[in-house]
């Protein structure tokens, strides 16, 4: 359920007409819907009203200060992944209480910058992991609160590059380990053991591998508790997919809260976290881009964008499928077999193929939907494009959350002096 829709054959993002948008900051952009993002984050939250929670809002899908804080402000906590993040973490408001930190490969300075913040819990990957936070916390004299991500080894049925709960995978601490793992940490002077967690991938569309993966690590916790290590946080992570093409129906939170219901209440001294990212913010953004020039060549016609790979690159990453809509809808237009691609030197850079769309003209407008995660977040400088501009509308207006970056800036790192001499 999203706020995108059409009045008068206008697109609209709740009450503003993209069109105004794109003559207002010019494309390509982003564009977030606050109403949509807000929905989401509360559906999260009703969901699991009976037990007690928190949702820590997944910020490498989206890490924009403002949405982070409008997130915030409305009670998410935040699930980061590096200093960067952390500082964001910051800037957005968000208490330390409330920001747990993930990811495989955690350095020294992030670690030292994450026990100053007072974060709620490290989930740790690794043995050496656990090693390295002790020593940096008894350096610092402090005592780090820890979950150990464990890895369920389930299968989460989603792309390759997005399953992250099998062993072969990199991430967390096999299934095997844990108990020992959490024996070794228990002893650890400036370690508190708090919690338990895994995350077993992205764009999960069955509830199956959640239950399966909670029923996985949940049996681990009266093993822990018989060891004497009572653990106050049941972490299970983000995942939870989001409708792409018209007819997919992944599972809604509620969904999700009903089928881990049973189980929950096994555990009822946890609070839980959960870490969504896609789902909160996926379908509350849209990138808008206007079309360079029109292509036809034997069946079909290229329609060329002014946006490319490096601003939105999961079609070439994950062979995603995004819909593409006209911002003016022409009713009387033919449609045409189409590959809506964009200017960037790689046969990957495309945003749709194989489409049968309404013939588009030189100079329209068009979105590419459900590109509110892993978007702007992952877009780079690739064929030396600056960073585009992001917009969020609430109900009829709108603000430049982030400019358009200009070329000057993209180049004011690079040094075009003389190489020293070493
Ligand atoms: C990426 C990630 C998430 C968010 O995943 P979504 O599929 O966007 O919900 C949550 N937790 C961890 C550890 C992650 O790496």
């Amino acid at each position: 359920m999203d706020y995108f829709h059409y009045l008068e054959d206008r697109l609209h993002c709740e009450e503003v007409p993209l069109e105004e948008i794109a003559a207002a900051v010019g494309t390509p952009c982003y564009c977030y819907s606050q109403r949509t993002l807000m929905r989401h984050l509360q559906a999260f939250q009703r969901a699991f009203v009976d037990t007690p929670h928190l949702i820590c809002y997944s910020v490498k899908a989206n890490s924009n200060l403002t949405l982070l804080k409008r997130l915030v402000d409305r009670g998410a906590g935040l699930d980061i992944v590096s200093g960067g993040e952390l500082e964001r973490a910051r800037r957005a408001g968000c208490p330390g209480e409330r920001v747990v930190f993930s990811g495989v490969g955690k350095s020294h300075d992030e670690i030292s910058a994450a026990l100053g913040y007072g974060i709620r819990m490290f989930n740790v990957e690794s043995m050496p992991e656990l090693y390295r936070i002790n020593a940096i916390a008894t350096r610092l004299g402090v005592r780090a609160p820890v979950a150990l991500r464990i890895n369920p080894d389930v299968d989460a049925h989603t792309h390759s590059h997005m399953t992250t709960g099998l062993w072969r995978n990199k991430f967390g601490i096999p299934y095997g380990q844990a108990i020992d793992l959490y024996r070794q940490a228990n002893r650890l002077g400036h370690i508190e053991v708090v919690g338990l967690d895994c995350h077993i991938g992205s764009q999960l569309t069955t509830l199956d591998p959640f239950v399966e993966a909670i029923q996985r690590i949940g049996a681990l916790l009266p093993l822990l508790r018989r060891e004497g290590i009572q653990l106050r946080y049941l972490d299970i992570g983000g995942g939870l997919g989001i409708p792409y093409e018209s007819g997919d129906q992944p599972p809604t939170p509620a969904q999700l809260a009903e089928a881990l219901h049973s189980q929950l209440q096994q555990f009822p001294d946890v609070e839980l976290i959960l870490e969504p990212g896609r789902a909160i913010v996926g379908n509350a953004g849209v990138l808008m881009a206007r079309v360079e020039y029109v292509k036809p060549v034997e069946d079909r016609c290229f329609v060329i964008t002014d946006a490319g790979m490096n601003d939105l690159i999961r079609p070439a990453l994950y062979n995603a499928w995004h819909g593409v809509l006209p911002v003016v809808r022409h009713f009387d237009r033919s449609e045409w077999l189409s590959d809506v691609v964009g200017p960037i030197c790689e046969s990957g850079d495309f945003f749709a193929r194989d489409r049968l769309l309404p013939e588009f003209q030189e100079g329209e407008l068009l979105v590419v939907r459900s590109a509110g995660a892993y978007g702007f977040s992952m877009s780079s400088h690739y064929n030396s494009r600056p960073g585009v501009a992001e917009v969020l509308v609430d109900g009829n207006r709108f603000s430049v959350i982030r400019q358009r970056e200009t070329i000057e800036q993209l180049l004011a790192h690079e040094m075009t002096d003389e190489l020293h001499r070493s």
